[in-house]
């Protein structure tokens, strides 16, 4: 299953992250990620996380609805002292209907921020500062060695224990420039406090502080094997910034921040630069946790209805533990320059690459923004680069100067605040028209101002998002807490950064006063702001070479320096950490990790209410649900009709529907619209295989969200950009080929393992061809020649565009989607039954898409440091798999165990992954930011022999169970759980069907594993085929070694 462009979520945490994070978790292939990002892509230096991939977002069922904004609930008398701390304040924020209170650990000066609240989703966090005076990556060799066992929890990764068996909703820990934290969230109360105990213990008294085997497996160490081996550098922190330092987004943002802050910490890279990490010794290590990780510099959050009081008698007990002390870990303020300056840097590109990244970045500030000016400013932020249609980035992308927006923006998450814009994809001769173009528009802005249609829209949005408070997957108490450390972590009330109702009102005011808040602003932080830095980065095709070569010269050097008594203590201490990686724990240590039983878990289904009803040929589904008053809509329209030939034009006819304007809106028009009188509009296509089916589900969807008083507005709209959409504006079509063509580029260097999946699915079923066609590596080669045809041959494109659009639009087989409580659905009725009448009722023909791609085994050469490795073959097909509920809890345990041992702890990359998809029936092992290539096949091959000699006592397998139930059971809030009764629908699942499953995951016996490593047998067998996503030298060395077996693409 797949979605492209998650707009409405992206439109909305960008209103949201007016107050909320700009969080990015490192979560590949997670849509959740995305919706967190805002604009697409990367955002300015992130917080990196410790886990790989998928699971970190999981959930609970029995999900109740959100906390009615504005109704308050009775607030609790909060104890003045209570177990060791005193009551510092106690506010009742009304926006997220919350008791907030402050309190202070009187012996250690730990601060503590307590919200009591409705949410059944506990949030909790340990946040310390950080601040890093060398790029060695020492907070986050930290971030990742403290969950590597502790005092009370003896065993060697705790963490990954309770990612195999938690009902977490969220577990993970992140590095950011000046502070770490490690939050967790979990619906179950007695599963939350498991987590938070364990959370508590590793970061005060972890074991990599005494045992440097840790230090090692995490940040670095010398591998070598025999004495004649090369020597080489391995370690997770270690491989995964060299995939980092591979990405060129990612390359701009940190060389940004060095450039505006040459003088205090951010000008080191808290996540570790793979060139300085080897620099980093044991002991610096050891007195970073002693400096830093101290109660007395900590801040710690609770939120959601646990028991308050409760909370701090949790923490009295590691904190009482430690004597105040003075830490000082405050980030120096960076003096504003006087004169803007211009900085030239290289970034590793492929062959292909020509182009460059241009932007202009300001530190905004000489200290952090008041309440006041924070909001006006994110007001500002939105207007001028919120949406396509906003003028500072339609005066970018109109130039045609790039390919693709960079930067983005406001940064507040430093603390300084910080700008940034420009282009990607720019000739290296236009770097100074690019600048010109900024600062041009900034000045016509500064003059002319903003509509007050614009500033409405714009404000709505902000509006919406904010009382919707809709964070996807992503639990509200967190997003919360994101947002408060922003301000807590710099001393100043964290509340400020949690309420927003009264600062919009007085923002308001403001405006309706005629007074030029954005003028100014633009003026004094922007125009008249000297501490500004043009930043070119051009492409350099032989950089990545070098980068190896430097690494190989410094390898052989310090070799060269060893003695013989050092290589053969590097020998014997390479063998003494393998083999400590691959010894199991002992069981009675495993038994100190607190887990649920099986009891705990309910063993019915959980139901999702649904009523279905037939409007002539259509099918409106609904979903009454606590939504404070938001409708949910979607509309599923068959997308069969499309001709096979079109199929990859098909993403951006989506864009199309919202982004190039009607018969009655220009395109800046149509997106104040769609701002002022909706939550957001996306539209996307829905492809997947069904199981047992020759037929995939292919769909185009249509979500959109708005409130009750506006469901007329909506569907006028949604009414108006089907029917009337214009398809003509060749420059904004042309803008939306490079931005997707850029996007797609710098998805194969960053996610190669989401490339290299969609790739071998494409091999076996139409869903999957489908699916490579319109977002895997066939549509960017087919993006790149539609750049070209837009210009020799539009109208050719615009009559594909109609030819779409014709094929999808009938009521015939439509299913609508409806999510919300008794009154909007109600009010909502007749708008809907109108809207299905307003389109055409024509049967349209399912298109021959009887395609796949060839049977091969691929290398796709990029410019990086790192692998991506898929290897996958189809159960069904190639084993004669039935589908059975244990398959679930046996492919999560084979990536927690097995597989994340071998890839990732002893393999040194920083995630792996086996996947079953119950739809298609292929399994897929894929690595992430790996340093090998044959390596891990071997351990791919190896998981079959795991599977069948497996032997598990009944704790673990029941921990694997409930680590199964987990993920069966996500957390949802109302829009999602509608969404999943579409899904469930779509894809034939009944609920007979899943209280099947359900039974048989709880009935899970040791005997399934071994059963299922028979079928596994065919991931060796000749149906088998591999897709990697690699460099050049990597591939010229494998294809030495298995000749006649790569089909090899340079594919940037
Ligand atoms: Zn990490």
């Amino acid at each position: 299953m797949r979605r492209v462009a998650a707009a409405v979520a992206t439109r909305a945490s960008l209103a949201n992250a007016a107050r909320s994070p700009r969080i990015a978790i490192h979560r590949p292939g997670c849509l959740a990620r995305r919706a967190h990002l805002g604009r697409s892509g990367p955002r300015w230096p992130m917080p990196r996380c410790r886990a790989a991939c998928r699971a970190t977002l999981r959930a609970m069922s029995a999900a109740s609805a959100p906390a009615p904004a504005g109704a308050r609930a009775p607030a609790a008398q909060a104890p003045k002292e209570a177990h060791g701390f005193e009551l510092v304040s106690d506010e009742y924020v009304e926006e997220y209907a919350s008791q907030v209170l402050t309190y202070r650990h009187k012996k250690t000066g730990a601060e503590v921020l307590s919200l009591v609240n409705d949410d059944e989703n506990k949030t909790f966090s340990v946040i310390f500062r950080t601040p890093v005076s060398a790029s060695t990556g020492i907070p986050h060799i930290l971030e990742h060695s403290v969950l590597c066992g502790s005092r009370k929890y003896p065993v060697k990764e705790p963490f990954v224990e309770l990612l195999k068996g938690s009902l977490f909703t969220f577990l993970n820990a992140m590095t950011a420039p000046d502070r770490t934290y490690y939050p967790v969230a979990s619906c179950n109360l007695q599963d939350f406090y498991n987590l938070v105990d364990v959370y508590l213990d590793a970061v005060y008294f972890p074991r990599c502080i005494t045992d440097p085997l840790v230090f090692q497996q995490e940040g670095w160490h010398y591998e070598l094997e025999k004495e004649e081996d090369p020597l080489t550098y391995k370690g997770v922190v270690f491989n995964e910034m060299k995939g980092v330092y591979s990405s060129p987004d990612q390359t701009h943002s940190r060389r940004a921040m060095q450039a505006l802050f040459p003088d205090n910490n951010y000008r080191f890279d808290s996540g570790g630069d793979p060139k300085v990490i080897p620099n980093l010794t044991y002991e610096e290590f050891q007195d970073f946790h002693a400096a830093y990780y101290h109660p007395s510099n900590s801040r710690i959050w609770f939120s959601g209805n646990d028991p308050p009081v409760e909370r701090l008698r949790i923490l009295d007990e590691y904190l009482s533990k430690f004597e105040r002390r003075e830490v000082d870990s405050s980030v120096a303020m960076q003096p504003l320059m006087t004169q803007p300056k211009r900085v030239v840097e290289k970034f590793a590109a492929g062959e292909k690459e020509k182009k460059a990244f241009v932007s202009l970045n300001w530190v905004l500030s000489e200290s952090p923004f008041d309440t006041e000016t924070q909001i006006a400013f994110q007001v500002l932020d939105y207007l001028m680069l919120g949406t396509p249609a906003a003028p500072l980035y339609k005066a970018l992308m109109d130039s045609g100067l790039g390919e693709a927006l960079i930067g983005r923006g406001l940064n507040s998450q430093v603390k300084q605040p910080v700008f940034s814009v420009g282009l990607k994809g720019v000739d290296t001769a236009d770097g100074e028209k690019v600048e010109k173009i900024i600062e041009q528009e900034l000045l016509r802005l500064s003059k002319k101002g903003f509509s007050d249609s614009a500033v409405q829209a714009a404000l709505n949005t902000i509006e919406f998002s904010l009382r919707e408070n809709n964070t996807g997957s992503f639990p509200r108490g967190l997003a919360l807490m994101f947002a408060a450390v922003n301000a807590w972590i710099y001393d100043r009330e964290p509340i400020e950064n949690i309420k927003w109702q009264e600062d919009l009102a007085q923002f308001k005011q403001r405006l309706a006063s005629g007074e030029d808040v954005f003028g100014r602003l633009i003026t004094k932080y922007l125009i008249d702001n000297p501490h500004k830095v043009a930043l070119e980065m051009q492409p350099d095709a032989k950089l990545a070479g070098e980068t190896v070569e430097e690494e190989l010269a410094r390898l052989k050097k310090e070799r060269e320096s060893m003695s013989k008594e050092e290589i053969a203590s590097t020998v014997s201490s390479t063998e003494q950490l393998k083999k400590h990686q691959l010894t199991p724990d002992p069981p009675e240590a495993l038994k100190a990790i607190p887990t649920l039983k099986l009891d705990d878990i309910p063993r019915e289904i959980t139901m999702i209410p649904t009523d279905e009803q037939q409007y002539k040929d259509s099918t409106i589904l609904s979903h009454e649900l606590f939504t404070n008053d938001i409708l949910y809509f979607e509309a599923a329209l068959d997308m069969r009709g499309v001709p096979a030939t079109l199929l990859p034009l098909v993403p951006l006819y989506c864009k199309c529907v919202t982004q190039m304007g009607t018969e009655d809106y220009s395109f800046v028009e149509l997106t104040q619209q769609i701002d002022g009188k909706t939550g957001g509009i996306s539209v996307y296509p829905l492809v997947s295989d069904v199981r047992g089916e020759d037929e995939p589900v292919a769909k185009i969807m249509v979500k959109a969200k708005t409130t009750k008083d506006k469901v007329g507005d909506l569907m006028d709209l949604l009414q108006n950009v089907m029917l009337k959409g214009r398809l003509d504006n060749q420059q904004r079509f042309k803008q939306m080929v490079l931005e997707s063509k850029a996007r797609l580029e710098s998805g194969l260097v960053g996610a190669g393992n989401r490339f290299a999946s969609m790739r071998l699915a494409a091999q076996r079923s139409t869903a999957g061809w489908v699916s490579e066609m319109t977002g895997g590596l066939s549509y960017l080669e087919y993006v790149r020649q539609l750049a070209e045809r837009v210009d020799s041959d539009w109208p050719g494109v615009q009559s594909d565009l109609h030819a779409i659009r014709s094929s999808l639009l009938t009521s015939n087989g439509t299913i609508l989607n409806l999510t919300a409580d008794e009154g909007t659905l109600g009010a909502a009725g007749p708008f809907v039954s109108e809207f299905l009448d307003a389109l055409p009722s024509e049967e349209r023909a399912s298109e021959d898409w009887s395609v796949v791609l060839p049977r091969v085994n691929e290398l796709l050469v990029v410019p990086t440091q790192v692998n991506y490795v898929a290897k996958s073959v189809n159960l069904y097909k190639d084993a004669g798999y039935e589908l059975d509920g244990s398959s679930s809890v046996i492919g999560k345990n084979l990536s927690r165990s097995y597989l994340w041992d071998r890839v990732r702890v002893v393999g040194g990359a920083y995630g792996a992954s086996g996947s079953f998809n119950q739809h298609s029936g292929n399994f897929t092992f894929s690595s992430y930011r790996d340093p090998n290539l044959l390596g891990t096949l071997a351990n791919y091959d190896g998981a079959v022999d795991f599977l069948s000699n497996l032997s598990m006592d009944d704790d673990a397998l029941v921990q694997a169970i409930i680590g199964a139930i987990g993920d069966v059971d996500a957390y949802q809030l109302p829009d999602a759980k509608g969404s999943t009764a579409l899904m469930r629908r779509l894809l034939h699942v009944s609920d007979a069907e899943r209280q099947e499953r359900r039974d048989q995951i709880l009935a899970t016996q040791v005997k399934d594993f071994h059963e299922y490593a028979q079928y596994l047998e065919s991931v060796r067998g000749p149906e088998a085929r591999v897709v990697a996503v690699t460099s050049p030298d990597a591939a010229k060395e494998v294809s030495q070694e298995i000749p006649d077996f790569w089909k090899i693409s340079n594919v940037l």
